[in-house]
């Protein structure tokens, strides 16, 4: 039998099945190694990879070899060290290679929706999974999972999820089913534009039109009265006629404080589904999506260098890309580690908050109920463990502090920080009631 051929062919039908970003993520690696006994031995580059093939993708890998050839009775994946390094490596035959592929697109008049932002360019991972799966849903049935609720941080990929859900809509149903994309800052503007001259009807009319309505950055409407007086009646009339309704937020419906209780009630009764932080891999498989529909290329290192540094925001990563790549062509010459690291350090710097660990402590007390002397105690309580783990997380991701730091702020030692960073870090993509603390404790923190 001869292995390579065989995968290949059974590659190249993983490769339609599923999106590009994700097979390129999951699957491009992939080797066969041997073949004994009716166990087809494969390679893949981590844990991570190996984990989420067995878990999604086992059954149809199974299925097509079966097809091309029945001894095969199962399929034992293997982690190989060496398929890492091949990871990183520039994507040949990029599709669209035209320039500034990593520039912004313009929207489309009628929908308003950007044509850049599709499903098959969105790299999907635990940390934002159920969101893109429910999106899926969504497209297939339209005005059955009502409305729609997303929420996440800044730059986690919510107005590029949403948005594509428009943009699939108008292509699968040909046009005949007109979604309509708003930012809710703009949403506010009409309203008080037609308010204010007598045409408030036809920004009514407007949005009452639509099939499908995707509001983005709901929490700005909150505390202004007429535009959530207007919007909860345009929900309805959309509700009601089984129009699809599509939020976004940058959290959950019960933690925006000034939203109108009838409108939030609405929000919480629909689908409400979480993104999260980006793990390493899906980073580096976010790059490497970014640059190939570009066409540039940078070098290995390089890309595990943003990778690994920017964590938190993917729009702060296609920033730092941007440079980079911009940088590579004015040098006509690749750019080189330090400089990238540069480049990276100045972003970073730009960004973070300047949150003092007081701050962090005094939120994380407030949040939970306890004292600060309680969190910093050896008290091993439930109730007690709980806030100190996170307030080590919070440290850790807020303020980027060090291990050993964090351990003797806590008195602790380096190693518990570690831990309790990497926990809390594990947990907050698989449990989202976890998640919606830390994400209250951050708005206490922020506003503080
Ligand atoms: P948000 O609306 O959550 O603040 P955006 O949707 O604007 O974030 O995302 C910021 C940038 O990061 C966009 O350019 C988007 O294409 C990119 N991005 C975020 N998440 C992903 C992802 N999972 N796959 C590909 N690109 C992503
Ligand atoms: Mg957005």
């Amino acid at each position: 039998m001869d292995l390579d051929k065989l995968w290949q062919s059974t590659m190249g039908e993983m490769e339609i099945q599923l999106s590009k970003a994700n097979f390129s993520m999951w699957l491009r690696n992939s080797r066969p190694l041997d073949w004994r006994e009716g166990t087809l031995y494969v390679s893949l580059p981590s844990t991570f990879a190996k984990n989420w093939v067995e878990d999604k993708y086992y059954k149809n890998i199974l299925g097509i070899l079966r097809n091309t050839d029945s001894s095969i009775k199962k399929v034992e994946f293997v982690i190989n060290q060496k398929a890492q390094a091949q990871k990183t490596a520039p994507a040949n035959n990029a599709p669209e290679a035209a320039a500034g592929g990593l520039e912004f697109g313009s929207a489309e008049l009628e929908t308003n929706l950007n044509p850049r932002y599709t499903l098959s360019s969105f790299v999907v991972g635990p940390s934002n999974e159920l969101a893109y799966t429910a999106a899926k849903a969504i497209i297939e049935k339209i005005g059955k999972y009502n409305p729609f609720f997303i929420y996440g941080g800044v730059g986690l990929g919510k107005t590029h999820l949403i948005q594509a859900i428009g943009n699939e809509i108008v292509s699968k149903y040909d046009r005949k089913i007109k979604p309509k994309y708003i930012p809710s800052e703009q949403y506010t503007r009409e309203v008080v534009w037609g308010l204010r001259n007598d045409r408030i009807e036809s920004v009514k009319k407007k949005y009452r039109d639509a099939d499908v309505l995707i509001i983005d950055d709901i929490q700005f409407i909150g505390g202004k009265e007429k535009t959530e007086e207007e919007f909860f009646h345009t929900f309805n009339a959309l509700y009601e006629s089984n129009k699809q309704i599509i939020i976004s937020s940058d959290r959950p419906p019960q933690s925006i404080p000034t939203l109108e209780a009838r409108l939030r009630s609405r929000f919480e009764g629909g689908f409400v589904a979480d993104i999260g932080y980006p793990e390493y891999e899906m980073r580096v498989a976010i790059i490497q999506s970014k640059l190939q529909e570009a066409g540039r290329s940078l070098r290995e290192d390089v890309v595990d260098l943003i990778a690994r540094r920017l964590r938190k925001n993917v729009r702060e990563l296609e920033g730092v890309l941007k440079k980079l790549v911009f940088l590579q062509e004015q040098k006509g010459g690749e750019v080189s580690r330090a400089a990238a690291e540069d480049i990276i350090d100045k972003a970073v710097k730009n960004t973070s908050k300047q949150v003092g660990d007081a701050q962090i402590l005094k939120a994380v007390a407030e949040f939970f109920n306890v004292t600060i002397e309680d969190i910093v105690s050896h008290n091993r309580r439930k109730e007690i463990v709980e806030p100190r783990q996170i307030a080590m997380y919070l440290l850790r991701e807020i303020s980027d502090l060090s291990y050993p730091y964090i351990g003797e702020k806590m008195g602790r030692d380096h190693t518990t920080a570690i831990h309790s960073y990497e926990k809390i870090n594990q947990e907050i993509n698989r449990n989202s009631s976890l998640n919606q603390k830390i994400l209250t404790i951050k708005d206490i923190i922020y506003k503080s």
